[in-house]
């Protein structure tokens, strides 16, 4: 590494760390560097890359057409022996190649002059002041933090953490649940619409998922707490009682229990996206909320470095928070109440969705702000009884 010294360093180049420095970037007087550990960027793949396109266009993304996968218009969800079909075409949802999307995203942020180096993990963050005088890095006056890495030691006023769920497990050990997800071709394939199979016992706490790519793709998946996950996916694709192949295997964590902490570690250190929990508690999808903590982070830190006020970083966690912050407490809610139910109360609930609830949902619900929707299916009816009889267990237990 040449250079040493920069205004920002980001430690991961995904969707919020690219985002951050892109932000950052377009403002030219201040340098950002973007160190990615893995050797290319947007590999290996994990995400299903599920996201509306008005989502996108919030994180000022106009998906290329080597992004751009396939458009889904429905929605399937299962229970064991009950389910339901939203029409989602009002919805512009879409699957996106997440490999190609980072890769858009890193040239964009190279294009505003953002520095971007691959296979360059880093190993540790000092804050400056803390650096003792046995300790093998030099203080430079007038930075904040010395990072380190395998090709040395870089120094910046600003350091952002985007290194996802590697980052998370170490300040947070719950909330995270084991996912296999396979690249799949089959004939038997909707390529419209969007599977979800909810299942108490073989998926407790998530679902299985299809999202179609079209001409007989999908990534299929499963995730649920304590299951072992390559049995769980085998039999999943076992119960179609059809012909596929996997052409690819993705093991990796999700996250689902909401935001961590005010996401600023330190005077100038910011984290984003999946390190700070910003994935959405129901689905643990996080290009949106994540994408947007790294948007939100940017702006801040352009504004404390212009205007020499780092008070201004704490506009970051505000706004996100008052974009996302009550959505999000909601899904915890629906979450809460989805992992008190087993197979005989998802068949119940489901089989209660109404022809007019999912009409409302239909026209009116949007993709990334889902908790409108969940409410309309978790009926009023519905809930009370769940929560009598949850009261009535705990009254049992307690005796
Ligand atoms: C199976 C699965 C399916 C998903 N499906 C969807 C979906 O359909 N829709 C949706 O919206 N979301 C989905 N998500 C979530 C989405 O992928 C994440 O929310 C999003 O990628 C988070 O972006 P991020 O930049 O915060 O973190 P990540 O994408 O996790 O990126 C972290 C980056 O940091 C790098 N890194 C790690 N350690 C270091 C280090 N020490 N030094 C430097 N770099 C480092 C990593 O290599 C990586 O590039 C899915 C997630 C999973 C696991």
């Amino acid at each position: 590494m040449n250079r040493t010294k920069y205004d920002v360093v980001v430690a991961g180049g995904s969707i919020s760390g690219l985002l951050t420095a892109r932000e950052i970037g377009s403002k030219s007087s201040i340098s950002v560097k973007v160190l990615e550990a893995d050797h290319e960027i947007g590999t290996p793949e994990h995400c299903g890359g599920l996201v509306s396109l008005s989502g996108l266009r919030k994180l000022g993304i106009v998906p290329s057409s080597r992004t751009f996968r396939n458009h889904i218009t429905r929605a399937k969800i299962c229970s064991k022996s009950s389910s339901f079909v939203v029409d989602a075409k009002v919805q512009d949802v879409v699957a996106v190649d997440r490999r190609e999307l980072d890769k858009q995203l890193a040239f964009q942020a190279q294009e505003v002059g953002v520095e971007v180096t691959t296979m360059c993990p880093v190993k540790s963050v000092s804050a400056c002041h803390e650096l003792g005088v046995n300790n093998s890095h030099k203080v430079e006056n007038g930075y904040s933090y010395a990072v380190s890495t395998v090709e040395g030691t870089v120094y910046c006023k600003y350091f952002v953490d985007a290194r996802g769920l590697s980052s998370l497990i170490r300040r947070h050990r719950t909330g995270i649940l084991p996912s296999a997800q396979y690249e799949v071709f089959a004939p038997w394939i909707d390529p419209d619409t969007v599977e979800l199979y909810f299942d108490a016992d073989k998926y407790p706490g998530f679902f299985a998922w299809i999202i179609p790519l079209g001409e007989d793709r999908a990534k299929i998946g499963v995730a649920g707490r304590d299951i072992n996950i390559v049995n769980s996916i085998n039999s999943f694709l076992e119960s179609k009682n059809s012909s596929y192949t996997i052409s690819r295997k993705i093991f990796a964590p999700i996250y689902v229990s909401g935001p961590i902490g005010d996401f600023i570690e330190g005077n100038r250190s910011l984290i984003v996206g999946d390190a700070a929990g910003q994935t959405k508690p129901t689905t643990a999808g996080g290009i949106l909320s994540s994408g947007m903590g790294g948007v939100l982070a940017g702006r801040a830190i352009i504004k404390a470095i212009e205007q020499e006020d780092d008070s201004f970083l704490g506009n970051y966690p505000n706004e996100w928070h008052s974009i996302f912050g009550f959505e999000f407490k909601k899904l915890i809610l629906a979450r809460k109440i989805f992992e008190h139910l087993d197979n005989k109360a998802l068949d119940g609930l489901f089989s209660t969705v109404s022809q007019p609830t999912l009409s409302r949902i239909s026209q009116n619900g949007e993709f990334d702000f889902h908790s409108a929707p969940l409410s309309l299916i978790l009926n009023a009816r519905f809930t009370s009884r769940l929560v009598k009889g949850l009261l009535e267990g705990s009254l049992k237990r307690a005796k």
